[in-house]
């Protein structure tokens, strides 16, 4: 096991210490263009006497922004006369996959969110992984992280939390989602739970938020409104930032099976026919894919297998066998 050997990773800040620092995360990284180097990931820390630690993470995929964005404007404004506890901002988790654009990291190719626990004897990702892991994670009472679609999904702004076993965690979890205050609120169970972030933060028994707030490999003046509000609900319903709520209403989602889940089975030009938002009726025609190697050939259709409304759909202008074509959300009264 790891739990008693270093990590590479040294922090040029100090949790402990009261006030306002901003570092990085140093990982040693030798590479072609620069031998004995670092990779340097930002980190704030505010902290302000006794209280819960919130530990807020962006960019856990790379070409998400929503959260880089809002956890930036964070770092930028946040004082420690604001609060009462500690506030850790790392708004680009995956720093190097950031930097590139990309989900992924384009040193190793390393999905942070499928990496967890991680090594320190690792892969760049898997370090960061075991950081997050043994030095970050226990420190917070609260942990929020932040997702869009990236460059290949869209998405209803929705702030996410899981069913869990234990249901006195669980219901801590759904009650900082429904702070978030995003305008979706989605409760899933995770099918593919190894390796995430998600189930490393509530093996621990921590409050776990996270969100799909946009997509397309940017973000927009409402999903960033969506995030920053979110972020500070959150703190305020931590009993950390001392200001008001910022409450909005939130419908609930639920994705309860396979029917909600559309997948390409061809290769080609993308229609989509139904916006993000959208209520859809059993049967009703979600996208058509033309083969646009040449004219004069049928589109193959795609239909919705459930009535509800279009929470996700694929993003770019063409599409591929086998790529996420749209999910539909069921309404929960
Ligand atoms: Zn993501």
């Amino acid at each position: 096991m790891n739990e008693n050997r270093p990590s590479p990773i040294t922090s040029t800040v100090d949790f402990q210490a009261e006030g306002k620092a901003h570092g990085f995360l140093k990982l040693p990284y030798s590479h072609d263009e620069s031998a004995w180097s670092n990779i340097m990931i930002p980190i704030t820390v505010v902290k302000n006497g006794e209280g819960p630690t919130a530990l807020l993470t962006g960019a856990n995929h790379g070409d998400e922004y929503e959260g880089p964005v809002a956890l930036h404007r964070l770092a930028q404004e946040l004082e420690p006369t604001h609060i009462t506890g500690t506030v850790i901002i790392v708004p680009a988790m995956n720093y190097p996959a950031f930097k590139a654009g990309t989900r992924t990291s384009p040193i190793d190719k390393g999905n942070m969110n499928r990496l967890f626990p991680g090594r320190p004897d690792g892969s760049v990702t898997e370090k960061i992984a075991d950081y997050f892991q043994r030095f970050l994670l226990p420190l917070a009472d609260y942990v929020v992280d932040i997702h869009a679609g990236g460059k290949t999904l869209d998405f209803v702004p929705f702030a996410a939390a899981h069913i869990l076993r234990n249901k006195e965690q669980q219901g801590r979890c759904h009650a900082a989602m429904e702070a978030f205050g995003a305008p979706y609120s989605m409760v899933l169970l995770e099918m593919d739970a190894v390796g995430m972030y998600d189930t490393a933060a509530e093996e621990m028994g921590k409050v776990f938020v996270s969100t799909e707030l946009g997509g397309g490999g940017s973000s927009t003046a409402r999903s960033n409104a969506i995030a920053w509000r979110g972020v500070r609900n959150i703190l305020v319903h931590a009993g950390i930032l001392l200001d008001e709520m910022d409450g909005h209403d939130s419908i609930r989602l639920d994705m309860p099976d396979a029917a909600c889940f559309i997948t390409s089975e061809s290769n080609g030009l993308f229609e989509i026919c139904v916006d993000l938002g959208e209520a859809v009726e059993e049967g009703q025609l979600i996208a058509r894919i033309h083969d646009a190697e040449r004219t004069g050939t049928a589109p193959t259709e795609y239909r919705a297998k459930r009535s509800g409304i279009l929470a996700a759909r694929h993003f770019p202008g063409q599409i591929k066998i086998g790529d996420s074509l749209a999910v539909i959300a069921e309404i929960v009264e």
